[in-house]
């Protein structure tokens, strides 16, 4: 159609007034054709009011447009604008875009363009609910991730998020580490360990791609029981730098949406570098407190333990030993069958040490042939207990290699908080010390207080 003016309805204003003024002059001459006496038809009077008459259709039908169809696209927009207010508020918060309820769709009441036009606008309010809620979720779940860095944890709050994301009432995370497999969480299945054995896993981890089971024609849950009925269940690697380093597991009772599958492999890769970061945190983590020759603490990490465990002793009104404990002549070890045979000696005395003391207990190796243990609740008497059992076991065990047998003794100076009224962790060490330093001048192989 010829547009006129700027507005539509202008445009059609014109064309209906002008279409029904045109037929009101044309009418009479219409008229004349049918018979009727141009002494009626062509009077002035009849010639006006059919101008009139076409006028007043005119003026009529555009009301009505404005009015039906007005109103409808009035409708439409104030939605839209409403809508678009409802995003503006919510965006930058973690908050779900509510579109379930009738404040985002415009009812749909017309079988025409218009009702095609609600209808298309409802999809598409739709369509935009879903990728707002997709995107928060990703939100709320990277934000997640950043805030764990030890991976156990990490693992149970990224299944709890991921089980809320995708609807499933079971799953798992498996990570290997260092070349084995590890269940690190499960939520809803029975036996979860069994999951550790499981082909389809395994076959995930090598083809490094998805695998999505229906559970009533496969045998992936064979040995695996949910607390539910399940229906399907979702194998997705985890990756980091295309080097496979676990699996999420989810099982569900009924079909997992389409866009969570679109969405999966982000979840996964969002995990599998908080993952990396947390598993070279737990690395660090451990190089920093563990001595590597005998995988106890180190001096460092010792002392902070020493330390905290001092003052809760202080605070809770308990009793805390320690234990100063020296290998005797050990350089002539060292001289006589060479320095790796120092070091198992090293090793043995601290698995010795070891399975001396009570679960709780510290033990930690201050640096070349020297141990300390921090023993809680121990009182002199149970210092001196544990020291002597660790004098006698390492005087009766010896290291055979080839046909060579190595004897050590160690030399222990113990001490007890508070029968051995300190100030402070240090002053505690240095009774140990001095206690130790008479052990060894009264002969060594000796336990001293
Ligand atoms: P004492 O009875 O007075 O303790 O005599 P000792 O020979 O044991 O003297 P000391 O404790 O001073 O000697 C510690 C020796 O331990 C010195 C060093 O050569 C050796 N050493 C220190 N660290 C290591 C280690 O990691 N491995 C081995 N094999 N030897 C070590
Ligand atoms: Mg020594």
């Amino acid at each position: 159609m010829i547009r006129i003016t700027r507005k539509v309805f202008d445009d059609l204003a014109i064309w209906m007034v002008g279409f029904g003024m045109f037929i009101g002059i044309v009418f009479p001459y219409f008229m004349l054709l049918m018979g009727v006496s141009g002494a009626i038809a062509l009077t002035w009077w009849f010639r006006t009011a059919c101008i009139l008459a076409g006028l007043f259709v005119g003026v009529v039908n555009i009301a009505l447009a404005r009015r039906v169809v007005g109103d409808k696209l009035r409708l439409l927009a104030d939605h839209m604008v409403g809508i678009e207010g409802n995003l503006k508020a919510i965006s930058g918060k973690n908050e779900a875009f509510d579109c379930s309820s009738m404040k985002c769709h415009i009812p749909v009441d017309s079988a025409d363009a218009i009702g095609e036009s609600s209808q298309a606008f409802n999809n598409m309010v739709d369509t935009l609910s879903r990728s707002m809620h997709t995107e928060i979720s990703i939100r709320t779940y990277t934000q997640m991730l950043t805030n764990h860095l030890e991976t156990d944890k990490l693992c149970s709050h990224a299944l709890d998020s991921l089980l809320e994301i995708s609807g499933a009432q079971g799953g798992a995370i498996l990570v290997e580490d260092s070349g084995e497999m590890r269940l690190i969480s499960s939520f809803g299945i029975r036996k979860p360990e069994v999951l550790l054995d499981n082909q389809l896993l395994l076959n995930v981890l090598k083809t490094e791609s998805r695998n999505i089971v229906d559970i009533p024609d496969d045998l992936m849950l064979d040995g695996v029981v949910t607390d539910f009925r399940p229906r399907v269940s979702i194998l997705e690697p985890i990756k980091y730098k295309q080097i496979p380093m676990g699996i999420i597991v989810l099982v569900s009772g009924s079909l997992f949406r389409d866009d969570l599958l679109d969405t999966l492999d982000l979840f996964s890769r969002s995990l599998a570098l908080a993952l990396h970061n947390a598993m070279v945190h737990d690395q660090v983590q451990r190089l920093a407190a563990i001595d590597p020759l005998t995988g106890i603490y180190n001096r460092r990490f010792g002392m902070t333990r020493l330390h905290e465990e001092f003052v809760r002793a202080v605070q809770i009104e308990s009793a805390i030993g320690l234990l100063m404990l020296d290998i005797d002549h050990f350089k002539g070890v060292n001289d006589t069958y060479g320095h790796s045979i120092g070091d198992r000696v090293i090793r043995q005395i601290a698995n010795v040490a070891r399975e001396a003391l009570r679960e709780g207990d510290i033990l930690i190796r201050l640096g070349g042939d020297e141990f300390m243990a921090v023993l809680l609740g121990a009182s002199l008497h149970d210092v001196s207990l544990t020291a002597e059992r660790i004098r006698r076991q390492v005087e009766e065990r010896a290291i055979s290699f080839g046909d060579q047998r190595v004897q050590v003794t160690v030399s222990i100076g113990g001490v007890s908080f508070p029968e051995k009224e300190v100030a402070g962790e240090q002053e505690l060490i240095d009774a140990a010390d001095r206690a130790l330093y008479h052990a060894k001048n009264s002969g060594r192989n000796k336990v001293s207080f």
